[in-house]
């Protein structure tokens, strides 16, 4: 294995590792550094939870809505965390799983993360010009997409397989700009 996990109990899917593990190779023997995969598979719950947390910030709901490509699925999840007036956090986690393991159940997935196709490396400690080395990797191979997240709270790079981010309805899923950025991203989270 060419990369490490930041936890050993960090699922990365053998569809996606094979990729994976060939970008890091090429990665370490370029720069001598040992990739970190920081998230792979999560669980419903694993999503609430990060999903909960990121909307307890000022204005967060709208602030997260603009994140997501699939806005009827994030609205689904939201308007479990809005309705929830005192956001007791054990209590709304629990309806936000709920609401997220329905939408699986139906196959619609807020994130690609819930159906171990997606995986987040850090750049916490990457150069940016290791950072670009490692954007034209993945870019050079045709199965995969990715985000630039290297200037986000969490700084990564989340990297996707192309059929599954093609998965289901197509035509709310125009990629969108956020005002902050200068550069047009697409976004999948
Ligand atoms: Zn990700």
């Amino acid at each position: 294995m060419n990369y490490k996990k930041k936890d050993p109990n960090i699922i990365v899917s053998p569809k996606v590792e094979i990729y994976i593990d060939k970008i890091a190779k090429r990665f370490k023997d370029k720069f001598s550094k040992v990739l970190v995969v920081t998230s792979g598979l999560r669980t419903p719950e694993q999503q609430a939870r990060a999903m909960y947390n990121n909307f307890r910030a000022d204005n967060g709901v709208k602030i997260q809505r603009r994140k997501y490509r699939n806005r009827k699925l994030f609205d689904e999840i939201a308007a479990v965390f809005t309705s929830n007036k005192v956001k007791d956090k054990v209590k709304v986690i629990n309806e936000m799983t709920k609401v997220i393991r329905k939408q699986v159940s139906r196959k619609e997935y807020i994130s690609q993360h819930l159906i171990e196709s997606a995986v987040d490396i850090r750049t916490r400690g990457l150069l940016n010009e290791e950072i670009d080395y490692l954007v034209e990797l993945i870019k050079s191979n045709a199965s995969l997409m990715y985000q630039d997240k290297r200037n986000s709270n969490i700084p990564h790079i989340h990297i996707q397989l192309k059929s599954c981010g093609k998965a289901k309805s197509q035509e709310n899923d125009q990629p969108i700009r956020l005002p902050f950025q200068n550069q047009i991203k697409t976004i999948w989270v």
